[in-house]
């Protein structure tokens, strides 16, 4: 080297000559740079963004400065591996610790740490409060060889996030412990809450948080009204993705597996994935899905962490995500490539209360499901929305932008009607049931006296002698169905106990009195050929 002695380190030049890349990408140069110089950072990027760069480079680059052996905590192991053999193939010396090595192998990669001669270590979370293991690394900082800690997943530490690790809790230590490491903690996914937890728990109080745009303009989004969700995935499948690889969520393995075969009968290359597979098939059907063109994984949400398939075309939902986090997350495996890509969901009333009943019925304390609530609320609302999809799912990332012309609102304004009115004849015929001997009822029986049908169990209950009796003729069964899935979704209805009876909540008074306005979708018929004919 000749003046300039420490030039080989910048950043840029690492960038290019062991990466190969000419530019950083947003704000990786700026991260780096902060890593780099002994800063701690919280960064926030989406999938795809580049977040591996940002403390691999500084790893690098410290190295070089001979300040010794980065630490990368990583919860997948499959990651670790991909992570480490393309390190090593670019030169740079990598290694991982986890419960695959045998002990030969796992003495040999601990020699190499303990020389300083490492670059990168990576370790699963529950590493960190092995004893055997933390000596060790009080060992390197004694020798001035501990250079950084990087946090891969750091979502994983908040029991906000969507992916929660108590493992994670762990990594506190790492601030107290080495105060004078500087850390990264990176994650694709985190809320204001998550946030706030994650800086909270693994104390980077201190560090800079970066933020890059959680946009993916390359995904539309679109949300249907289920009405034979099967056909309308079909439809959809055949109208606009003949051919393309996709996943399709469901939530359970037995309609994994379902509409697998349904699809399959069908003529769709369609294979399932869920945890309940025995393990040799999941990596067949995996492997079938990276390498063939056209499959379409069928799966739980076992499927998708680290598996980066540029080239998915769709995501479908089959029943409503958690929350937005995961909706987010889930949507964005497809079109990593950035070519167009779609994000397709079809929901309904019974979605609706599925996922409020399992947060009712989980074990978790009330703060805990107040906070889940709030955001299978907010997730409600992207599905209920009548305004741009992706300015509200931006928005709940704390990203404000303009309508984005690429997703079914934008594209296809829905017509909207004022549901006031008919959201009081449901609550009040609710209310009647009540009065009329405490009895409650589902949703069906409801929709039969509102609309004035003469069902054996209306007769047996009396119900066609209620004042609320036919009130609601006018209105079709699909635009009541509506009606009741806002008002579940809204929380002013509950629906409880096995057979989903529904009763009125707290705020279900604001709306009687007419104080509250729903407004509501008109229902759209399954759009042709990217064209969505309105029905109004
Ligand atoms: P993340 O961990 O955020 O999902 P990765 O670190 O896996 O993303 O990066 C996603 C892809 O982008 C990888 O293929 C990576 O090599 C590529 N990439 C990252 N940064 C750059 C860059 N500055 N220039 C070109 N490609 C990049
Ligand atoms: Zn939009």
């Amino acid at each position: 080297m000749s003046q300039h002695a420490d030039h080989h380190h910048a950043p840029s030049d690492i960038l290019q000559e062991v990466f190969g890349y000419a530019a950083f990408r947003g704000a990786q140069g700026e991260i780096v740079e902060h890593v780099t110089h002994g800063g701690d950072a919280l960064v926030l990027m989406p999938t795809g963004g580049g977040k591996s760069l940002c403390y691999q480079i500084p790893a690098i680059a410290r190295h070089r400065a001979r300040q010794g052996v980065s630490i990368v905590v990583s919860p997948l192991i499959a990651l670790m591996h991909d992570q480490v053999g393309a390190l090593e193939e670019a030169g740079v010396h990598a290694a991982f610790l986890n419960s695959t090595l045998s002990s030969e192998e796992a003495a040999h990669v601990e020699r190499e740490m303990m020389s300083g001669r490492l670059v990168m270590l990576y370790a699963a979370p529950e590493r960190i409060t092995n004893p055997r293991f933390l000596a060790q690394l009080d060992s390197l900082r004694e020798r001035g060889l501990l250079s950084l800690f990087a946090i891969d997943e750091a979502h994983c530490v908040s029991q906000w996030g969507h992916d929660f690790r108590s493992e994670y809790l762990a990594l506190s230590l790492l601030h107290e412990r080495f105060p004078e490491v500087p850390r990264i903690a990176l994650t694709a996914t985190a809320d204001d809450i998550t946030r706030a937890d994650i800086i909270e728990r693994l104390k980077l109080e201190d560090a800079r948080i970066f933020i890059s745009s959680f946009d993916r303009p390359n995904i539309r989004y679109a949300i249907v009204e289920k009405d034979k969700p099967r056909d309308q995935l079909l439809r959809f499948i055949h109208d606009e993705h003949e051919d393309e690889a996709g996943v399709v969520y469901c939530q359970s393995r037995k309609k994994v597996e379902e509409t697998a075969a349904w699809l399959e009968g069908e003529g769709i290359k369609a294979l399932p994935y869920h945890a309940g597979l025995d393990a040799g098939v999941r990596q067949r059907h995996q492997d079938r899905f990276l390498r063939e063109d056209g499959i379409v994984m069928v799966a739980t949400i076992a499927f998708g962490m680290g598996i980066d398939k540029p080239d998915v075309r769709f995501v479908a939902h089959l029943d409503l995500p958690k929350n937005i986090e995961s909706y987010y997350q889930e949507t964005g495996r497809a079109g990593r490539d950035g070519a167009p890509a779609d994000a397709w969901m079809a929901y309904g009333l019974a979605d609706v209360v599925n996922q409020r009943r399992m947060i009712d019925e989980s074990p978790a304390s009330e703060d805990f499901k107040k906070v889940q609530r709030g955001k299978l609320d907010a997730l409600l609302a992207l599905a209920e929305a009548t305004d741009c999809r992706r300015v509200r799912l931006l928005g709940y990332f704390g990203e404000h932008s303009k309508p984005c012309g690429n997703c079914d609102n934008c594209l296809h304004p829905p017509a909207t009607w004022d549901g006031t009115e008919a959201a009081r004849k449901a609550l009040s015929c609710i209310y009647r049931f009540h009065q009329n001997g405490g009895q409650r009822f589902g949703v069906g029986h409801l929709l039969d006296v509102l609309r004035g049908k003469e069902t054996d169990k209306v007769k047996q209950y009396g119900h066609q002698h209620l004042s609320t009796w036919a009130i609601g003729a006018d209105l079709s069964e699909q635009q009541w169905r509506a009606v009741l899935r806002q008002l579940v979704a809204l929380g002013h209805v509950v629906a409880e106990g096995e057979y989903n009876t529904l009763a009125l909540s707290e705020t279900a008074r604001a709306v009687l009195k007419g104080e509250v306005q729903l407004l509501l979708r008109v229902p759209t018929v399954a759009p042709k050929k990217g064209k969505l004919s309105r029905t109004a």
